[in-house]
C-alpha cells in the first residue's frame, strides 16, 4: 500500500506513541524513521518520569502521560521497567522552601499530590541524602523507566496492530497536495501518500515545519549523562533540586544515573557527545548529594540530540498555516515523561479533529510575530 490515512516522521516515543494510538483508532498508518525506533533522544535519556515542576501548560499532558505510564504493560505488553519510585525534590534554602509550596498548589489543581517535607523529615526518611537542605516536595506517583525499551516497544505494538513502521528510511521531502500530503523517501521513486502528516522528528522537527513555511527557531541540547557501576540498594525516589542542577536515580539493577550540564550535539551529523569536565563536575554534585557515592566508580557518560525551544517548552499541536498537518517536537530537555501521551493526543488531533487534553499553550502559534503597537493600530 501507498497510500494511508495518517503518515508520522519520527519513531522517537513520540511518534511511536501516535503510531499505536492511531492504529488504535482503526487509520491505516505508516511510519517512517531515519534510522532505529527509539534511538535518538528517547533512547538514551536519564529516564526520568517526573510530572513535578512541569510548566503548568504541560501539566494536562503530564497527567494523561503519567496515567498510561501507569498501564503501560497492558497497552505495549512491558512495563518497560516503569516503577513509581516518587521523585524529589530538594529546597537549598527557604525561599525554594516557598517556591515548592506554591508550585504544590498549582499541582493540586491538576489532581497531582505533592507532599511537603521539612529538613528533619528528610533526615529520617532519606538518610543517605547529605544534611543542609531546608526541606523538599514528594510526588510519589512520579518515577522512572528504562528509555531503551519504551519507544520500541510502542513500535512494535502498533506494528502488531497493523501499522507499517519503516525504519533505516528518511523522509526527504513532504508536499501538500489535494487529497492530502505526498511523501518522497530517499533513494525511492515511489512516494508515499496520506491524508494526514505528522512531524514527530524530534531535534529535527523545525526543519520539516520550515517545508510547509511553519517557521520556528529550534535548537539542540545535549544533557550530559553518567552512569555508575550496580551498587547495594540506596536510593529511593528519584532525586531532583530546586535550580535544577543534579538529578539522580538508582535503577533496578543497582547503577546509579546521574546528569547535570550539557555536552555537544550537532544535528546536522547526528553526533553527540558529554563533556569530560562537565561529568566530573557532575560527579562531585552527586556525591554532594549523596555522600555514599563517594568510591563508587563511573563506567560510562554519554548524551544525546535533543530539541529546545526558545521558552523551553514543546510545540505540539495542529500546523497553524497548513490542514492536516501535526507537530510535536522542541521538548527541551522533557519530553520522555510527555511521549506515552503526546502520541495519543495527536491520533485524536488527526483523526477525531480535537482532544480532551488541553495542549493550547503548546501551540507552534505562540512564536508568531506579535504586531508592533504601529501596525496594530494601523488594521
Ligand atoms: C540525554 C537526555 C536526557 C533526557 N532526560 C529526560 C528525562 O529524564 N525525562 C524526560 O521527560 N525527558 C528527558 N529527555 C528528553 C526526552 O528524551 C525527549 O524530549 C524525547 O525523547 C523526545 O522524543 P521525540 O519522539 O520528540 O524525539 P526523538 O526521540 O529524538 O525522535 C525523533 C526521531 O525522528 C527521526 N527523524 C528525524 N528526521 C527524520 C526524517 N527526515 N525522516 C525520518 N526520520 C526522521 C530521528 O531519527 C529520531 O529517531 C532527555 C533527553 C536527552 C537527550
Amino acid at each position: 500500500m501507498t497510500s494511508f490515512d495518517v503518515a508520522i516522521v519520527g519513531g522517537g516515543l513520540a511518534g511511536c506513541s501516535a503510531a499505536l494510538h492511531a492504529r488504535l483508532k482503526g487509520a491505516s498508518v505508516i511510519l517512517l524513521e531515519r534510522g532505529r525506533c527509539g534511538a535518538q533522544a528517547s533512547g538514551v535519556n536519564y529516564g526520568g518520569v517526573r510530572q513535578q515542576g512541569r510548566h503548568p501548560a504541560e501539566l494536562p499532558l503530564a497527567c494523561r502521560s503519567r496515567r498510561i505510564w501507569g498501564r503501560l504493560a497492558e497497552l505495549v505488553g512491558s512495563d518497560c521497567e516503569f516503577t513509581a519510585t516518587g521523585h524529589l525534590k530538594l529546597a537549598r534554602n527557604d525561599a525554594d522552601m516557598q517556591s515548592l509550596l506554591a508550585y504544590r498548589d498549582i499541582a493540586r489543581d491538576h489532581g497531582i499530590d505533592l507532599e511537603i517535607l521539612s529538613a528533619a523529615d528528610l533526615r529520617s526518611r532519606y538518610p543517605y541524602l547529605a544534611g543542609g537542605y531546608s526541606g523538599a516536595s514528594l510526588c510519589a506517583a512520579d518515577g522512572q523507566a528504562n528509555p531503551r525499551l519504551v519507544a520500541p516497544a510502542f513500535a512494535r505494538k502498533a506494528k502488531e496492530l497493523g501499522a507499517i513502521v519503516r525504519e533505516q528510511c528518511e523522509l526527504e521531502q513532504a508536499e501538500k497536495v489535494a487529497t492530502g500530503f505526498r511523501l518522497s523517501v530517499k533513494g525511492e521513486t515511489q512516494a508515499i501518500k496520506a491524508r494526514r502528516l505528522i512531524n514527530t522528528a524530534g531535534a529535527w522537527g523545525a526543519r520539516i515545519a520550515r517545508w510547509f513555511s511553519d517557521d520556528v527557531d529550534e535548537q539542540v541540547m545535549a544533557p550530559n549523562m553518567c552512569v555508575t557501576e550496580p551498587v547495594a540498594p540506596l536510593i529511593g525516589p528519584n532525586l531532583g533540586i530546586c535550580g535544577g542542577s543534579i538529578y539522580l536515580r538508582q535503577t533496578q539493577n543497582g547503577s546509579v544515573v546521574f546528569g547535570a550540564g550539557l555536552g555537544i550535539a550537532d544535528a546536522g551529523c547526528l553526533r553527540a557527545r558529554p563533556l569530560a569536565d562537565v561529568s566530573m563536575d557532575a560527579a562531585r554534585a552527586a556525591v554532594a548529594m549523596v555522600p555514599q557515592l563517594t568510591n563508587v566508580l563511573v563506567v560510562r557518560t554519554w548524551t544525546g540530540i535533543e530539541g529546545r525551544m526558545p521558552d523551553g517548552l514543546p510545540v505540539v499541536g495542529k500546523s497553524p498555516k497548513t490542514e492536516g498537518l501535526f507537530h510535536a517536537f522542541g521538548f527541551s530537555g522533557h519530553g520522555f515523561q510527555l511521549g506515552p501521551a503526546v502520541g495519543a493526543v495527536l491520533a485524536e488531533l488527526c483523526l477525531d479533529g480535537t482532544s480532551p487534553t488541553p495542549i493550547d499553550g503548546l501551540s507552534l502559534a505562540r512564536f508568531d510575530p506579535v504586531p508592533s503597537s504601529a501596525a496594530a493600530s494601523s488594521i
